[in-house]
């Protein structure tokens, strides 16, 4: 969404109230605001390590435009776990690729996450207006003060992250009381899955995010920070 500068100062300013006010709200209630606000511009993005988010959005949304960033070396239980959501809800996922060669910019090459997940998304983002992601502020250091809502000014869109204020407690409970389906890696102990060569298991004491890019002294991909 191209806006001048001071059509983003005043976006801002009305997001910083909603984000307050969205503090003590559902994450079924930011959908829908979500939903209202964007209409066909709003775009899901799920790495389906599990699907608390689509229960979410497709218990807030008419409809939703859900999108899968598929750098090629996701494992293959993701892809069929994703396949499974699509039966179970009735969507249509929207699995979006680099286009890139596997020996191109592999798994673990510096730039590998760049082009594989960022670009992609960027491209995926010029078609929307506000952008609804699964990031918890419980996930790392790096988003413990993530906003509900926010501008983000490097995407150009509203950026809204319902289940900020959650906890991987609060999605277990959610996934229990919905009886929802968990991606089969969990019950071997990967607590965050991202892709194949770089995600392992984790033991009950470390972070679930332990598991992510072991060794390689990186946090984030880039979609976020
Ligand atoms: S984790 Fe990053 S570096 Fe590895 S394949 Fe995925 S996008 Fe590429």
């Amino acid at each position: 969404m191209a806006l001048a500068d001071t059509e983003i100062e005043s976006l801002e300013t009305e997001l910083q109230e909603i984000n307050v006010s969205f503090e003590n709200s559902s994450a079924v209630d930011i959908l829908a605001w979500a939903g209202g606000r964007f209409g066909d511009k709003l775009i899901i993005t799920s790495s389906f390590q599990d699907c608390v988010l689509i229960d979410l959005a497709v218990k807030a949304l008419d409809k939703a435009r859900i999108v899968f960033l598929d750098t090629g070396f996701h494992f293959p239980e993701t892809i069929a776990y994703m396949h499974r959501i699509e039966k179970l809800y009735d969507i249509k996922v929207e699995v979006v690729d680099s286009g890139l060669p596997d020996d191109v910019s592999p798994c673990g090459s510096p730039d590998c996450c760049h082009k594989r997940k960022v670009l992609p998304l960027l491209k995926v983002l010029e078609t929307g207006e506000g952008w609804v992601t699964g990031i918890k502020r419980s996930d790392t250091k790096e988003r413990e003060s993530s906003p509900i809502i926010s501008y983000d000014a490097a995407k150009k869109v509203v950026k809204i992250n319902p289940i900020a204020t959650w906890s991987d407690q609060d999605v277990q409970n959610y996934e229990d009381n919905w009886n929802l389906p968990r991606h089969p890696l969990t019950f071997v102990g990967y607590r965050s899955i991202g892709c194949a060569p770089t995600t392992r298991p984790t033991e009950e004491w470390e972070s679930p995010r332990d598991g992510r890019w072991p060794g390689m002294g990186k946090t984030e991909c880039g979609l976020h920070i």
